[in-house]
């Protein structure tokens, strides 16, 4: 079991604690996917890292050396995109992969800030990729509706409680880019809205301590039963009366 929480730790068990228990035991192991490779790579190349290194051991380029296009084409428009908007230079410029190390909500956290931009000290940024920025369809109290993507993703969360980190003196704000090969959108998203940090900062201290109990093994982890669950569909034999449409 992991010491510590971090905020993607908090998501996994909040989505489907059997599957984190399990994942932190070593019965369920994670391939990462291009999707996660290729945001990696765009943090590294424009926040500073060994870009090149880590699209090497990970399998991203072709023999010529070049980053796959068929997975990676969106990589170079979307540094690009960045790299052309004065603005978004602006709010990268600082310090970069800032790390957290926090009590809260009776664990310890670790974390990293993207950036701690230098002309914006009220703010703290978070670099993001994303499909795109068209609404997400979710399930909310069992009805599907569209949400904005940031809702979909829980972004609010991941900003609330690095928020908490900084000691609620700088504002969370999201700078997001689209995968797109061509003409890739760029959006900054201002978190400041106090009264629903607070609430997301609420919700997970309520949540913690049953998080506790799975983690330790006191409470056996549920399954979250969802068919898009993949730790949930390999595991159980459901007996179902089929229904009758026609
Ligand atoms: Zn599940």
């Amino acid at each position: 079991m992991k010491p510590h929480m971090s905020v993607s730790q908090y998501k996994r068990w909040q989505q489907c604690p059997a599957k984190e228990y399990a994942r932190q035991t070593g019965q369920y192991i994670d391939v990462p996917g291009p999707a996660l490779h290729g945001g990696i790579y765009v943090d590294l190349r424009l926040l500073g890292g060994d870009a090149q290194g880590y699209a090497e051991s990970n399998d991203m380029l072709t023999k010529s050396g070049a980053l796959n296009r068929t997975s990676y084409g969106w990589c170079e428009a979307a540094i690009d995109r960045v790299k052309n908007s004065e603005q978004a230079m602006a709010m990268l410029a600082g310090e970069s992969h800032v790390k957290l190390d926090f009590e809260f909500a009776g664990v310890q956290w670790i974390g990293e800030i993207d950036c701690l931009p230098e002309g914006l000290p009220e703010y703290f940024v978070d670099l993001k990729t994303c499909k795109d920025f068209l609404p997400v369809w979710k399930e909310v109290d069992g009805k599907r509706r569209p949400l904005p993507f940031y809702e979909a993703w829980d972004y609010w969360v991941q900003m609330a409680v690095y928020w908490y980190a900084v000691e609620k003196n700088k504002d969370p704000l999201i700078l997001a880019v689209t995968k797109h090969k061509e003409r890739p959108g760029l959006k900054a998203l201002d978190f400041a809205d106090y009264d629903r940090l607070e609430r997301e900062l609420e919700r997970v201290e309520q949540n913690m301590p049953l998080i506790q109990l799975y983690k330790s093994g006191i409470e056996v982890a549920p399954g979250c039963g969802s068919l898009e669950c993949d730790w949930c569909r390999g595991e159980s034999l459901e007996i179902e009366r089929a229904e009758s449409l026609f």
